[in-house]
């Protein structure tokens, strides 16, 4: 099977968030279910610079302003078409914006071309290549779907990831008359969404079928609470709805040899973790000794819960856990917890900033990680946690609901549990939760079964990738 992915982002070459990572790793593992996908990413500078330029495989004399091509690119086992054009790619600063963060005034029409080169890719554009099948990625790749509707390419069957509905490319309705899409698509079933444009809207309305990145969140996003205006449109479309979780990359993630950590380990070798855990209270200035030393990896904003997390530090501390804090994001949070840690100074550390390396350190070290969203679609430092023999505490929504098992009585005594789940935005239930692991936690053989449960836990990306290839398989049926 052919598949043709449409993705703003895909790691290793341009990443801002999780989209990035299943856009990359998501063909390497269809690729062993006998689907090949090849991914149509904007021409950015630093794509332009890690691939190697090859010859045309299509030319448009003026798509939206300027000269573009496609041509095609292997790169880290990968195989793109890059949508080279200067005049909507080639820029300095991020894919969405400039180097202080403002969003490109143009990005509607950046995010146009994308999804109409898409589209008439879907049609044939590229001589001797037909995909069976057309995956997009948020609302920067939506448009193709309104594009492939309105087109040609109306009967090839079509999939849109939702990574998060928070961003939804909603634009006034005065640039409809340029994307070139017929007038019958300014409509309620087309791309009008609250009197303008609206891509993400587009996408889902066009899609075959509509997924995101766990079960839980697929039902929370049918509700006015999660559905941030789209849960009529979603719960409409509920029998075309899935929710697959994402993998994590169990190379990169790997507590065996991780270059990142003091000492390796594995599920037989936990006693190792206690050279990462010196170290970890070594880097957040914390005293040395036997209370639970618990983590926090996080972007410090909203969403995250760390309002929440803020307010009840004082207890968590009084409780007995140390706690060591990564993070940054939202300037009053930051402060928030530089202060914790200076009025708790030897019991919270924080430091403020990004690095990968302390936050592989801090997963091979800290006995538990705490993660107190208000929302989270998947979530990915809970499965590194599970991987890592680090606890995850978790706030009971989307993928975090999904991917860890509540250590209830039944779940403890039947030896399956993998962490602690508590209600989301309240303080109570968090140091609640946390006062549940503290038993357990002075329970040390009850605490590594845990650790050892969550480490057999497969959070690859195997389970999902069949998933997909599934769900695939089930479209491409329905068309022929
Ligand atoms: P989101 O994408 O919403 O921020 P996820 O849990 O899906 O949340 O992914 C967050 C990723 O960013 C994880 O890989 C996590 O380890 C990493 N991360 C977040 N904050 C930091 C930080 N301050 N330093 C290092 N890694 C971080």
């Amino acid at each position: 099977m052919q598949v043709l992915a449409v993705t703003p982002e895909i790691f290793p070459l341009i990443k801002t968030g999780g989209l990035a990572d299943v856009a990359g790793a998501l063909p390497i593992a269809l690729a062993r279910q006998g689907v090949s996908t090849r991914s149509l990413v904007p021409g950015y500078p630093t794509v332009l610079k890690a691939v190697k330029k090859t010859a045309a495989l299509h030319r448009y004399p003026a798509l939206h302003g300027g000269e573009a091509v496609v041509f095609a690119a292997t790169v880290a086992g990968l195989d793109l078409l890059v949508l080279d054009a200067p005049h909507l790619f080639d820029r300095v600063g991020g894919p969405y914006g400039d180097t202080t963060g403002v969003d490109w005034p143009d990005n509607w029409r950046r995010f146009a071309a994308l999804g109409f080169v898409g589209a008439d890719i879907a049609s044939g554009a590229i001589s001797g290549y037909h995909p069976d099948l057309v995956h997009v990625h948020d609302w920067q790749a939506a448009l193709t779907l309104a594009y492939m509707r309105y087109g040609p390419a109306q009967a090839t069957p079509s999939v849109i990831t939702v990574h998060n509905l928070a961003f939804q490319g909603r634009f006034g309705a005065g640039i409809f008359g340029e994307l070139g899409l017929p007038a019958q698509a300014m409509s309620l079933d087309g791309v009008e969404y609250y009197g303008g444009v609206g891509y993400l809207k587009a996408g889902l309305q066009a899609a075959w079928a509509i997924t995101t990145v766990s079960p839980t969140y697929a039902d929370e996003i049918r509700t006015p609470a999660f559905g941030m205006g789209l849960d009529g449109l979603i719960s409409m479309r509920v029998d075309d709805l899935h929710g697959i979780v994402n993998g994590i990359d169990v190379e990169v993630w790997n507590p065996a040899v991780d270059a990142s950590l003091k000492a390796g380990f594995s599920a037989k070798t936990l006693k190792n973790r206690t050279a990462n855990r010196a170290s970890v209270e070594e880097r957040f200035g914390l005293v040395h000794d036997d209370s639970p030393l618990f983590c926090v990896i996080s972007r410090l904003t909203w969403q995250k819960g760390i309002d929440v997390l803020a307010s009840t530090l004082d207890e968590l501390v009084a409780a007995g856990v140390r706690l060591a804090i990564l993070g940054s994001g939202d300037a009053a949070l930051e402060g928030a917890l530089l202060a914790a840690a200076a009025r708790h100074s030897g019991r919270v550390g924080t430091v403020i900033g990004y690095d990968e390396g302390l936050s592989h350190l801090m997963q091979g070290g800290c006995d538990a990680i705490l993660i107190p969203s208000r929302f989270e679609p998947c979530g990915l430092t809970q499965l590194y946690g599970l991987r890592y023999g680090c606890v995850p505490i978790v706030a009971r929504t989307g993928g975090l609901a999904d991917t860890v098992i509540d250590a209830n009585e039944a779940a403890l005594a039947a030896g399956v549990a993998t962490g602690f789940q508590f209600m989301p935005e309240s303080g109570d239930a968090l140091v609640h939760a946390v006062k549940r692991a503290i038993a357990v936690y002075a329970d040390r053989t009850a605490w590594s079964t845990m650790q050892k449960q969550g480490m057999k836990a497969d959070v690859s990306w195997h389970r999902s990738a069949a998933k997909y290839a599934d769900l695939y398989r089930s479209l491409v049926a329905r068309r022929t």
